[in-house]
């Protein structure tokens, strides 16, 4: 390009800009002005190296959006301002949402952000696939209806342009704008853009049958307009008489209409007779609207035979789009019937513009109110369809998708999910893989924890890592089926693991003190400590809370197995009651008890009622003894917890080998290079060592560090100060 034509393009550009403003439905103040201008300049510096296919400057394609979004729907500064934006985030590198949201504030940015979105979704997607995407997505960005609005705008610009596109792909982008842009410019009142879309739509779907028709509407272009000519000229006469101000116009079917009407009724174009309507717009007071409509329509019938079963009254009950109007069907000259709309300005506006119109009437003092009045009366129609609610919201069914929320891949693919899922959910849906190594994520580029509750058009991101894998708590943020049985079945092949290292270290510990392992040796070992199974007691010693000191017990009280054997004889002899043995059970699972918030405290056992681990009880805090464990309905349960309300503690008996604890170790070391490295495979190396932080700090050479951990059992935090004792640079590794 030479000099000469970028000056003439600029100077274009400044013209199309100066019309955008001129244009507006809405009178713009100064700060109106101002953000439009902002939004220019950043659209203009975005798009600066981008072409449109046609060889066009790219930034002619928002200015065109924003000229539909501020003219021909009629909508305010803030979306006029977001339709400039629409396409910087999505082509242009340097801008991110952040951008957006600093310069412009958080509902231009939200709008941008979620007309990025929709863009962003997977382009290779076939058309139906794609619609049913859209679909869903629409239903989840419908908390600001401006972006489904703009994205209208933005696609009909694209159908107007679509001229020097490659020919499979117009297909595709007018199949897609019949399938769903055009019910739904319908579906929120946009009549004239639905025409406008669904006319575009056939000549790209339907070159041929579409130009057919064209040339047939204008062949009898000269005929149509006399017939109108001779209608309206009956009616002049007496309006009038009656002193009405009013325009009377013939209105063309659109193309695709009369395509549609020739299909559905087998006929050919000659026989399709309402190719056309009568439209008498009148002037009136607002609150004469509806006296003049009838009056308008009397005069209509004194000419022309009414056909009773095509009278439609959109005045007495507007369509929930908003529209109003008075439609007969009359027998017009040379026998055929004609439709005949009768509509004031004020409704004329609205049929054309929206609801933009319809407030623009109602509410001209609050403007801003009346936009998100008029967007939260545009998500009540999205949401409740009525029953004159068009094709698109019945065959969609939106409440079948009132439980379900809709997120994105960092990729920008579609997930649902049911309400209240959390990102392990999401991972879990991903692939089982990504869910086994979920170490955190990001939703919208932030950190969240995996309990996080997703909302509809979130972006989430899942870091994963190999040393990650699921854990017990990860069964109390996962909602959906999929993942929970995902979790469970890892957590039992854990647990298996673990047994299986447990069984190898038990051989070892019981070798030492010379005994076999065998299945007489673990049966014993299992009703010594109480246990159900062999894989409970290889678990234990695996996480070690059977450690070598009971075992030691146990093989002293081995010798004594004489005596056992007698007592297990006489038990069984007198029958043991099938309570007690259950109590058993319950005994040997719940071995510890906890105080209020699962505090370990000193206690001692009350000799009033004797309670056993497994009983309901309480604690009671004794002047003289510190606590004491009373059963729930101990005798003296009553006039403690009366008297003395404010002493009594809540307790319960937990199963010591589940119950997790949370340890803090701190160390020092002198700075190493990889010594936060060391420290860290440390700790992911070690199984059952859960890390819920970490900080490392290094302050002129001298390297400092803490690490919280959860974790089961006090060995495991022994064996794990070792190792980092270990490693070399470390000095000291002490627990606090
Ligand atoms: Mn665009």
């Amino acid at each position: 390009m030479t000099d000469v034509d970028i000056e003439k393009e600029n100077a274009a550009i400044a013209a199309a800009y100066k019309e955008l403003l001129k244009i507006s439905y809405r009178t713009l103040s100064d700060e109106d002005k101002k953000l439009i201008r902002k939004a220019f300049d950043i659209a203009v510096d975005a798009h600066k190296e981008q072409r449109r296919k046609s060889g066009e400057a790219y930034i002619f394609h928002p200015i065109a959006v924003a000229k539909i979004v501020a003219y021909e729907i009629g909508l305010d500064a803030t979306s006029i301002a977001a339709a400039l934006l629409h396409d910087v985030v999505e082509d242009c590198p340097d801008y991110t949402i952040d951008d957006i949201q600093q310069l412009f504030g958080e509902t231009v940015a939200r709008i941008v952000d979620g007309l990025t979105k929709i863009s962003s979704l997977n382009k290779d997607m076939n058309v139906s696939m794609q619609a049913e995407n859209f679909r869903k997505m629409l239903l989840t960005l419908n908390d600001d209806v401006r972006v489904i609005i703009i994205k209208i705008a933005d696609r009909l610009h694209n159908m107007q342009t679509m001229g020097s596109m490659r020919p499979d792909k117009q297909v595709k982008i007018a199949s897609e704008t019949l399938y769903i842009y055009a019910p739904l410019a319908h579906r929120i009142g946009l009549y004239n853009i639905k025409t406008e879309l669904e006319d575009l739509g056939l000549k790209y779907t339907e070159p041929d049958v579409y130009h057919d028709i064209l040339n047939k509407i204008e062949d009898s272009k000269e005929e149509q307009d006399a017939y109108i000519k001779q209608i309206s000229d009956l009616l002049k006469t007496s309006l009038d008489r009656e002193g009405f101000d009013y325009e009377i116009k013939g209105r063309p079917k659109s193309i695709f209409s009369i395509r549609r009407k020739m299909v559905k009724q087998g006929v050919s174009f000659d026989e399709v007779y309402d190719k056309f309507a009568v439209r008498i717009i009148y002037k009136s007071k607002l609150e004469d609207e509806k006296f003049h409509a009838w009056k308008i329509y009397s005069i209509v019938t004194d000419h022309f035979r009414p056909n009773p079963t095509r009278l439609r009254d959109w005045i007495s009950s507007p369509k929930s789009t908003g529209y109003e109007a008075l439609h007969i069907t009359v027998m017009g000259p040379k026998g055929r019937w004609v439709e005949v709309q009768i509509r004031s300005d004020r409704m004329n506006e609205i049929a054309e513009k929206g609801y933009a119109a319809h407030y623009k009437y109602k509410q001209e003092k609050t403007k801003d109110d009346s936009l998100d009045t008029w967007i939260s009366k545009l998500q009540e129609a999205l949401e409740n369809p009525e029953v004159n609610a068009v094709d698109f919201v019945e065959q969609f069914k939106l409440n079948l998708y009132s439980k379900e929320i809709f997120v994105f891949t960092p990729k920008g693919d579609l997930k649902s999910l049911p309400k209240g899922a959390t990102p392990l959910d999401f991972s879990f849906s991903i692939h089982t893989e990504v869910g086994m190594k979920t170490r955190g994520a990001k939703v919208n580029g932030k950190l969240v924890p995996l309990s996080h509750v997703l909302q509809s058009g979130d972006q989430v991101d899942i870091l994963t890592s190999d040393t990650a894998k699921p854990n017990a708590n990860w069964l109390e943020y996962a909602t959906t089926a999929r993942a929970r049985t995902k979790i469970k079945s890892s957590l039992k092949e854990e647990k298996k693991i673990i047994a299986e290292e447990g069984k190898e270290i038990l051989r070892r510990k019981l070798k030492q003190l010379k005994i076999t392992l065998n299945e007489k040796s673990v049966n014993e070992l299992v009703s010594y400590f109480k246990l159900k199974t062999s894989l409970d007691l290889f678990y234990r010693v695996g996480i070690a809370t059977i450690d070598n000191t009971m075992l030691k017990d146990f093989a002293s009280s081995r010798s004594n197995t004489l005596v056992t054997f007698i007592k297990d004889k006489i038990r069984r002899k007198q029958g043991v009651k099938k309570e007690e043995l259950e109590k058993d059970e319950i005994t040997s699972k719940y071995d510890m008890l906890v105080f209020d918030k699962e505090e370990h405290l000193s206690y001692k056992i009350s000799s009033c009622c004797n309670p056993i681990p497994g009983d309901p009880v309480f604690g009671f805090l004794s002047i003289n003894q510190g606590i004491k464990v009373h059963k729930k309905n101990c005798p003296n349960a009553l006039s403690l917890q009366s008297n003395y309300a404010y002493r009594i503690m809540t307790a319960k008996w937990i199963d010591s080998s589940q119950q997790e604890f949370t340890a803090v170790i701190k160390m020092t070391g002198l700075d190493d290079l990889g010594l936060v490295n060391d420290v860290t495979k440390v700790i992911s190396d070690n199984m059952n060592v859960n890390i819920k932080n970490i900080s490392f700090d290094t302050n002129d050479g001298v390297f400092s560090g803490k690490i919280t951990v959860v974790v089961k059992n006090n060995n495991l935090v022994k064996k794990l100060m070792d190792k980092l004792k270990k490693i070399n640079g470390i000095e000291k590794v002490r627990r606090v």
